[in-house]
């Protein structure tokens, strides 16, 4: 197939673009560089030692969207460009909301107007809220988030399944990710947040280069083993090929749209995580424990059933290769991609 990856300069979507490669699809990369680098489509193209072609665009301009289907012959589309910041999407919330509603919005309108029947959207787990039973099940109703951000995907969802209703022959999967993280194996393709880190392992990976001073973990009185917080750790070459497995899999897919979860299926804590990048860096790494942080929920993970059984994916690679892979990305790349 001729995929459209939108955000495939981006962590998850680069590293999509390579599996994708790898499974002898095509690629049309479309991104409009708010929050990676151009530099990324290079190191696809040397990795893969394919072209990768890509077009610098807005995808909230629904316009340009068309104009982009009309130019480049396209199967499918992979749905990856959206703000991310969960707690900047607090902040500002309607940037987030026009964003990534617009940018479905268009590439949904373009999908039609040029007969692209088949698309798989960056979903989140975020969706089961705070109230789900832990492990969390693609079956559950209530969906609803607690960030501007995560509800963005709420409704997203909501949109796609009530388009797919009314619309021939569409096939949506919607992939509510838990918590990914590591990098490619060569090294030359890893998360590179900009500012800050908001998340756990480039946080630690910025700490391990001496970027940052030391980890702060949120918070170590929950009820939980060793009382962090626990989350479904994914290395997102395991994620990146659940995406191939669901794109391979809507043709035949029991249902216009459904929704599968992508994790391991089991919980990871803080410290577990820190003692396994520690094994990977090969010293100890400096933390304090800090107060809670708002919002966070105690313990959650992936039921990885669906996907296994319906796509005939699961997650393989162990939570040490998740912090030797981070380590090898980080240490060779210490300040991220290059600006050009
Ligand atoms: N966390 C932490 N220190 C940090 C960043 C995160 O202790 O600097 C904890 C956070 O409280 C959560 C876990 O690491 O329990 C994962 O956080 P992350 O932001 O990576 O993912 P989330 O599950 O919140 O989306």
């Amino acid at each position: 197939m001729r995929v459209l990856v939108t955000g495939g300069a981006g962590y998850i979507g680069s590293h999509t673009v390579l599996s994708l490669l790898s499974a002898g699809h095509d690629v049309v990369v479309a991104d409009s560089y708010a929050n990676s680098k151009p530099s990324v489509v290079g190191r696809l193209e040397d990795l893969s030692g394919r072209a990768v072609p890509a077009h610098a665009i807005d995808l909230t301009d629904a316009a340009a969207t068309d104009r982009l289907f009309a130019t480049e012959q396209l199967d499918a589309v992979i749905h990856f460009a959206a703000l991310k910041a969960v707690g900047e999407s607090v902040v500002k919330p309607l940037e987030y909301y026009r964003n990534n509603l617009d940018s479905t919005f268009s590439l949904a309108a373009a999908m039609q107007n040029h007969g692209v029947t088949r698309f798989v959207f960056s979903s989140s787990a975020t969706v089961y809220g705070e109230k789900a039973p832990v492990p969390y099940r693609e079956e559950y109703e209530h969906l609803s988030a607690t960030s501007p951000y995560g509800q963005s995907k709420v409704m997203i969802e909501r949109v796609l399944a009530d388009v797919a209703q009314v619309t021939d022959g569409w096939k949506v999967a919607l992939l509510r990710y838990f918590n990914p993280v590591g990098a490619h194996e060569s090294g030359q393709l890893g998360e590179d947040p900009q500012g800050v880190p908001n998340n756990l392992m480039p946080y630690l990976a910025q700490v391990a280069v001496g970027r940052r001073d030391h980890l702060t973990v949120f918070g170590d009185d929950y009820p939980t083993a060793d009382g962090t917080c626990e989350r479904d750790y994914i290395h997102v070459m395991d994620l990146a090929e659940g995406h191939v497995a669901a794109l391979e899999h809507l043709d035949v897919m029991s249902e216009p749209v459904r929704p599968f979860n992508l994790g391991t299926g089991s919980g990871t804590s803080v410290l577990e995580l820190l003692r396994s990048f520690e094994r990977a860096v090969g010293r100890e790494l400096p933390y304090v424990v800090g107060p809670r942080r708002a919002g966070d929920l105690p313990a959650f993970w992936a039921d990885a059933t669906r996907a296994r059984k319906e796509l005939g994916w699961a997650a393989t690679r162990t939570l040490d290769e998740m912090c030797a892979d981070t380590w090898r990305w980080q240490s060779q790349n210490p300040q991220g991609f290059p600006d050009a």
